[in-house]
């Protein structure tokens, strides 16, 4: 999870369904924005080109229940299926960090120990980043139905791809510190936009002594 610039004003849309008895959250002008301002990436898991992108609400609105949340365009955010039915349980229904508003870089851990993802908070009595960190790792390695089994080693799978990706530039990039060709591809890897940024850029932020170089490049949102 990396921080997102959300675009304003909102879509059009949003405030003329939210009049509406079946108005609808998800039209034309929704999908677009939120495929764009989120980079068509997952903010739970971090995949990209999704293709099964769901607009997701952070704060449930509960079939109704919250009218105010169902189409506050603040509110909604993209995710893939999988995470949003996973976020979809009640224990995560008082929210979790809100990637517009706040930086999760500055909160969370982003780390793979033993072929698990393991993600950690800054601080222990935070229940929204310790909300956040649970279901991050969740969508990593719940196995609780046969698709879940399919579709969590998937994401733990292509993870792992992209790592190995970061993983042989930062030894090309210590082998040869000048190398320009090098330094732009670390540099596109470490992009807020890229697949699973947030723990690329925290192993280089970890690594900071090996790659001082780097580290402009995986700042924390100011
Ligand atoms: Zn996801």
């Amino acid at each position: 999870m990396v921080k997102v610039v959300r675009s304003f004003p909102a879509p059009e849309s949003l405030e003329e369904e939210s009049k509406k008895v079946t108005g609808k959250y998800d039209k034309q002008d929704v999908i677009d924005r939120l495929r764009k301002d989120f980079y068509n990436k997952c903010y739970i898991c971090e995949m990209k080109e999704l293709q099964d992108p769901n607009v997701e609400h952070l704060l449930p609105h509960k079939n109704g229940k919250y009218p105010e949340r169902k189409f506050d365009w603040e509110n909604l955010f993209w995710s893939c299926g999988h995470c949003n039915s996973i976020k979809n349980n009640g224990k995560y229904d008082d929210g979790i960090i809100d990637c517009c508003r706040q930086d999760p870089e500055k909160y969370l851990k982003f780390q793979i120990k033993n072929d698990n993802v393991v993600i950690d908070v800054n601080n222990f009595d935070n229940e929204v980043q310790k909300r956040t960190a649970l279901l991050i790792e969740e969508t990593f390695s719940l196995k609780n139905t046969g698709m879940r089994t399919y579709t969590s080693n998937e994401r733990l799978r292509l993870l792992q791809k992209e790592m190995n990706i970061l993983y042989r530039q930062l030894e090309k990039i210590h082998n040869n510190p000048d190398s320009k060709i090098t330094l732009r591809i670390l540099r596109s890897l470490l992009r807020r936009e890229s697949a699973f940024a947030a723990f690329k850029r925290y192993y280089v932020r970890e690594h900071a002594i090996e790659y001082p170089g780097l580290q402009q490049y995986v700042e924390l949102d100011s």
